[in-house]
């Protein structure tokens, strides 16, 4: 797929004197899509450009940017090679895709990590092919790029039906999501509140880690912008991440049977589900009122249904 066709932009409710409307990540039609879906197609492309016969990455059991990049890779007749970290190896609906997509899956003690990929891309090398690194999750300044142009539809969107977000939510973990809507924001000039609820990471290192990643982008494509005007953009609400990656509560799973009952979409309790209810909860205590807020579904659909047998079987 060469070109990304924008994804939809769909009104769900009013609620609390707000209109909620939410961008359909989970829509790019390529291995249940999402933001590691986006960021994907932009490595693909690096990739089918630079002669490249084996791709490797790195994530857990549960990440869905492994399970995309394992999908993209077995498309192409490429050799995918996954390094895990052992705490996190639990078999869900993403790690048996990746077994269906024939990534070689390697698991070690997380403080390991570093040295396999570097072994592992040695090893290949010296066997005569030239592997593709891809970091995990897809950071990075090309996972950067592919929120700017997500960032970019929503630019478009507004201007075709004369509408204006004044806030976006979505669920921020790695933090590139984040840096690529905020640097969106940044070059073109606007005004707006872009709001990542972490799903994990605590202030101040999460939100450090999205500047970073802010910075890099900004280096890397000649942007002069004052630091503080950067700064000053970056909200990084570290208040609903319960007790860290994955934890979830009751609140949430109401969240969730709620939004696929009433609007027949899928959230997950590690991501979407997490930051849809973090965003309400956000709404409500910052008393916001008469406004038009654009929630990003990033994507994650096999972890919904990892979701309910877990919730079903409570
Ligand atoms: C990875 C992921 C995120 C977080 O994106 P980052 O760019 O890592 O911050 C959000 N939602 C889903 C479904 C994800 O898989």
């Amino acid at each position: 797929m060469d070109n990304l066709d924008h994804t939809p932009i769909i009104k769900v409710e009013k609620e609390e004197k707000n209109t909620i409307w939410i961008k359909r990540e989970d829509f790019i039609p390529i291995s249940f899509g999402g933001n590691k879906a986006r960021k994907a197609i932009k490595f693909f492309e690096v990739i089918d450009a630079g002669g490249y016969d084996a791709v490797v990455s790195y994530g857990s059991s549960s990440s869905n940017h492994c399970r995309i990049v394992a999908n993209m890779a077995a498309a192409r007749r490429l050799k995918c090679y996954i390094i895990g970290p052992q705490e996190a190896s639990e078999e869900t609906f993403n790690s048996k895709l990746m077994n269906l997509f024939n990534a070689e899956i390697t698991v070690v003690p997380v403080d390991e990590v570093h040295n396999t990929i570097e072994n592992k891309l040695q090893e290949l090398k010296l066997l005569g092919m030239n592997p593709y690194f891809i970091p995990g999750g897809g950071h990075g300044n090309i996972g950067t790029q592919a929120f700017v142009e997500c960032y970019e539809e929503i630019c478009e969107y507004e201007i075709e039906n004369n509408i204006k977000f004044d806030y976006i939510f979505f669920a921020s973990g790695t933090g590139t999501t984040h840096a690529g809507l905020v640097c969106g924001q940044l070059i073109h000039r606007d005004e707006r509140n872009i709001v990542g609820i972490s799903i994990a990471r605590k202030n101040p290192r999460g939100r450090d880690v999205v500047l970073e990643s802010i910075y890099d982008y900004l280096k890397e494509h000649n942007c002069s912008i004052d630091n503080e005007k950067i700064e000053r953009s970056t909200i990084f609400c570290d208040k609903y991440v319960n007790s860290g990656y994955g934890a979830f509560n009751d609140e949430i799973i109401e969240t969730i049977f709620s939004v696929m009952k009433n609007h027949g979409i899928p959230l997950d309790s590690t991501y979407t589900g997490k930051a849809f209810w973090g965003m309400q909860e956000y709404i409500k205590e910052h008393g916001i009122k008469d406004k038009n807020i654009l929630f990003i579904h990033t994507g994650g659909t096999p972890l919904f249904f990892d979701f309910l047998k877990l919730v079903g079987e409570k």
